[in-house]
């Protein structure tokens, strides 16, 4: 089934919101008449309103980079969804491996964030991957295994419409090692199977699942051109303009 490609750039705890303009209005410029494909950046929160002004009238979609559970009241430097959604937001990433790693982050709080999402329609971007000593050890499958039925729990497969899942090997994040476009997709297609048995091959056939750790201009097309992979989430390489607009505009 063809699925229409989505390319997500995650700028991380970068750009003030000065810097996030700029960017926002290059990849404008970068992007202009572009329409073969879904993308979407994902600044910090305080640079959520000058980029979706900056970006105002083009496809390009706005994200955040969490999203907090509860709708509002004494959480202290948490956002809602409802927030987000005010705010312009389109869609939020939820369990990006840093979250996983610094901020406590579980599969269950995973799957809380995820409901909180789609409750005020926005849209999510899921990640799941497995450490360097996960793989090494021959457990990624179990590892992603265990993500996905958590981060899923008790969705209705017609809320997946909204969703978009990220293979994020935590050991190719941020260190410049990619996983081969055979490893890759290797982990995409039994993520496809988790869902095809999870929601049925409706669901499965049109979700789109992101490669994300270390994609960059150079290796990008061979990773896009797998059959199970959709697009990318991209980090590092999304904060300059010209390589993320490479990498949009190598995807299928
Ligand atoms: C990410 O932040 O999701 C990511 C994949 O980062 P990088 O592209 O820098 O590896």
């Amino acid at each position: 089934m063809a699925r229409r490609s989505f390319v997500a750039g995650n700028w991380k705890m970068n750009k003030t919101p000065q810097e996030a303009r700029a960017l926002a209005l290059e990849l404008r410029a970068g992007l202009e008449g572009w329409r073969q494909g879904d993308v979407g950046v994902f600044p910090p929160y305080v640079s959520l309103g000058v980029v979706t002004e900056a970006l105002k009238g083009t496809p390009i979609i706005v994200g955040a980079q969490n999203v907090f559970w509860e709708k509002s009241g004494a959480f202290t430097g948490e956002v809602s969804a409802g927030m987000l959604a005010a705010s312009g937001c389109a869609c939020a990433i939820v369990g990006h491996s840093e979250r996983r790693q610094y901020f406590g982050e579980t599969d269950e709080t995973v799957n809380k964030r995820l409901k909180a999402a789609l409750a005020q329609k926005l849209k999510a971007i899921v990640c799941v991957g497995e450490t360097k000593d996960e793989r090494v050890g021959g457990t990624t499958q179990q590892v992603v295994k265990r993500q996905v039925a958590g981060a899923f729990a008790g969705l209705k497969a017609e809320e997946m419409a909204e969703v978009t899942v990220a293979y994020e090997p935590v050991w190719a994040i941020g260190t410049g090692l990619t996983a081969t476009p055979a490893q890759a997709q290797e982990v995409h297609a039994f993520i496809r199977q988790l869902l095809a048995e999870r929601f049925g091959t409706g669901v499965a056939d049109s979700l789109r699942i992101q490669y994300g750790g270390s994609v960059k201009a150079d290796n990008a097309k061979e990773l896009l051109a797998q059959p199970d992979i959709d697009g990318a989430l991209v980090g590092g390489a999304s904060l300059v303009a010209k390589d993320f607009v490479a990498i949009v505009k190598a995807a299928k």
